[in-house]
């Protein structure tokens, strides 16, 4: 085939660090999956179904805002919010894997926000419409770096704070899907590839974001993140 008409946009990358900590190159992302209502107070202040289960939506790769990078206010909302949740990496191949084997393609964890225009996001939900704009759009996914990491996933505290004040607290093992669940159901819908992120579903206590707000988010074992509203 001739060359590319323009030039090829480069990968969005996340760096990843080692269990100890030290640099071990970049994490190229393919595509970014998310769970919806996955930890059972957040699916009750969303006014969800207790018997509905967990489910997916998509981001495109390009949302993710890495470490030392601030996301933009986005247009179009006047109600930004803040979803802390932690981030699976996935660095092996799968499909239709049992949730015995799934931790098996699992490179490891981050920390994410999933940025929502909830007011886009309570339309789309009245009119039966997708929630691509209310979900997909640029800068929506900030992570920390992708921390390698082996055996059973994190349990631990997930929390987020805004101009430091808790919003957000909970612990991992609070999911109503489990991260070797989550990383199942997903390969049953979609064929897993080295880069996919799965951001697995935030607490409750979920709100609004403001231009200049400073967010901070951790996991237990995991890490954190740090960025300001821009
Ligand atoms: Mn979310």
């Amino acid at each position: 085939m001739a060359e590319y008409v323009f030039a090829p946009p480069s990968l969005p990358v996340v760096p990843v660090e080692g269990e100890g900590g030290e640099a071990l190159g970049g994490f190229p992302v393919r595509r970014i999956l998310c769970v919806g209502r996955n930890y059972a107070a957040h699916r009750r202040e969303m006014g969800g179904d207790d018997r509905e289960p967990p489910f997916f939506f998509s981001k495109p790769a390009d949302a993710v805002v890495p470490p030392g990078r601030d996301p933009a206010y986005p247009p179009r909302t006047a109600n930004l919010h803040h979803e802390i949740e932690l981030v699976v990496a996935i660095g092996g191949a799968g499909r239709d894997l049992a949730v015995g084997e799934a931790l098996g393609v699992v490179y490891g964890y981050a920390v994410g926000v999933d940025l929502t225009r909830r007011d886009l996001q309570s339309a789309a939900k009245d009119k039966g419409q997708p929630w691509d704009a209310s979900k997909g759009f640029d800068d929506s996914a900030p992570i920390s770096a992708i921390r390698r990491w082996r055996g059973p996933a994190p349990q631990g505290r997930i929390a987020l704070s805004v101009n430091g004040t808790v919003k957000q607290e909970a612990t991992a093992a609070d999911m109503i899907w489990n991260v070797a669940e989550i990383v199942s159901e997903a390969s049953k819908l979609w064929a897993l590839a080295p880069g996919d992120l799965i951001y697995t579903g935030t607490p409750e206590g979920v709100g609004p974001l403001a231009k200049g707000d400073r967010v901070e988010g951790e996991v237990e074992g995991v890490g954190s993140l740090s960025f300001v509203v821009a």
